[in-house]
């Protein structure tokens, strides 16, 4: 009888539910189909079982988060970290051009779950989300070092979701040492990252092809909405006579100034100011703008919140289109992975009738290559980055 079946230690049973997410291509098993855990002590490497006592694979498992299991290698495989991380770096090979900063390791999409590194040149990010990867740290920065030879190793283990895992929140030098800012390369500029203490872990990464993509369409003027670091606008910069830069953090504009007059750029201005306030004050003086950007935070961090979040995202788009007359620009960015690609168009779609535009669709992208997607785990998608002309 299945339910008899006994689990050894460094052994966990599955729900037949659980064990058929598995197979459908989803690394996750959640607490309610565990049916036996009993000898799994937290963030331990187990051997998971099907509800016949077949063994599915091997995975992290972690004692306080819903997310019970990750799978981290099938169940004639063993799981190399070291390897899998040559093997991330191997990919990135092959996508990322003219950039010494991009993501090494996008968790569950290089099999690699609940772990994110960050790559600044020599210096490394790494964020361990949850107790398997915890626990599995020595590992990881062996392994850092080995191929890398890196200046500096930092944690940045502040992310909230290490609460979910009762894991403590904090920001070490995991090894080595760093000289902030760290300097990168990208797309022929030279750009600041603060490492340490910038938002996310340093600059945004995961816009470095939108950036291009926009700044192919860009004339005149443009406004970048949400400009944190600077990344659209100084892209920007070199196509258009004016740009006009927004935030809300005083820290992210200091370093946004300080790309531009790194890379000696004249034609740009930022600003301090409420998005949503400066493009209603825009809108009621009737200005215009060749190209607008919107990039704004996640408002949905979680299914609950889409109703809000489709609200704030139809008033900014709506405000943004006020800006542009025919011929112009609205690069239009969500990074909610609940907010899907179909909901976001949606949204446009409303915002543009409301303006009483006709939209063009010019490009509906993502985030960079070096964030892979994973076909049978939509969480791995998360960026949309959808680009549309006035009619
Ligand atoms: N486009 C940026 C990333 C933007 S992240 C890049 O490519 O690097 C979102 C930014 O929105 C953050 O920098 C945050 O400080 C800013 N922000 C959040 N709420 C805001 C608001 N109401 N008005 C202006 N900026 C805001």
């Amino acid at each position: 009888m299945p339910n008899e079946v006994r689990v050894s230690p460094n052994e966990v049973r599955v729900s037949k539910k659980g064990a058929e997410r598995y197979r459908n291509g989803h690394p996750w098993i959640f607490r309610s189909d565990i049916a036996d855990a009993a000898h799994a002590s937290p963030g331990e490497l187990v051997r998971v079982l099907d509800h016949r006592a077949h063994l599915l694979g091997h995975a992290h498992y972690s004692a306080a988060s819903q997310i019970a299991l990750r799978f981290v290698a099938g169940p004639a495989e063993t799981f190399d970290i070291a390897g899998r991380i040559a093997e991330a770096q191997h990919f990135r090979e092959q996508v990322v051009t003219d950039s010494d900063a991009y993501r090494l390791v996008h968790a569950e999409a290089d099999r690699l779950p609940a772990l994110i590194i960050d790559r600044y040149g020599d210096a490394f990010s790494v964020q361990a989300l949850d107790q398997g990867m915890d626990k599995a740290l020595p590992e990881i920065i062996a392994a850092l070092e080995n191929q890398f030879r890196p200046r500096a190793i930092v944690a940045r283990n502040d992310s909230a979701v290490r609460s979910l895992e009762q894991l403590p929140r904090e920001i070490k030098i995991l090894s080595g040492q760093i000289e902030e800012p760290v300097v990168i390369h990208m797309n022929g500029f030279r750009i600041q990252a603060d490492v340490l203490h910038g938002q996310k872990t340093g600059i945004y990464l995961d816009q470095r092809e939108n950036y291009l993509a926009a700044a192919r369409y860009a004339s005149g003027t443009a406004l970048d909405c949400f400009t944190s670091t600077g990344g659209f606008a100084l892209h920007l910069a070199r196509a258009c006579d004016r740009v006009e830069a927004v935030d809300s953090s005083t820290l992210a504009l200091e370093a946004a100034n300080a790309n531009a007059q790194m890379n000696q750029i004249p034609n740009l201005d930022f600003r301090e100011a409420d998005a949503f306030d400066l493009l209603a004050g825009y809108s009621s003086a009737r200005r215009t703008f060749d190209i607008v950007v919107l990039d704004p935070p996640a408002f949905a961090k979680s299914r609950k919140q889409l109703e809000g979040a489709t609200r704030g995202y139809k008033e900014i788009n709506l405000r943004a289109l006020r800006l542009l007359g025919r011929g112009g620009i609205l690069v239009t960015c969500s990074c909610s992975h609940h907010m899907s690609e179909a909901m976001l168009l949606q949204i446009v779609a409303e915002a543009s009738l409301d303006a009483g535009k006709t939209l063009r669709v010019l490009e509906r992208r993502t985030q960079s290559q070096d964030h892979p997607i994973l076909l049978t785990v939509p969480e791995t998608h998360y960026l949309k980055c959808l680009i549309f002309q006035v009619a």
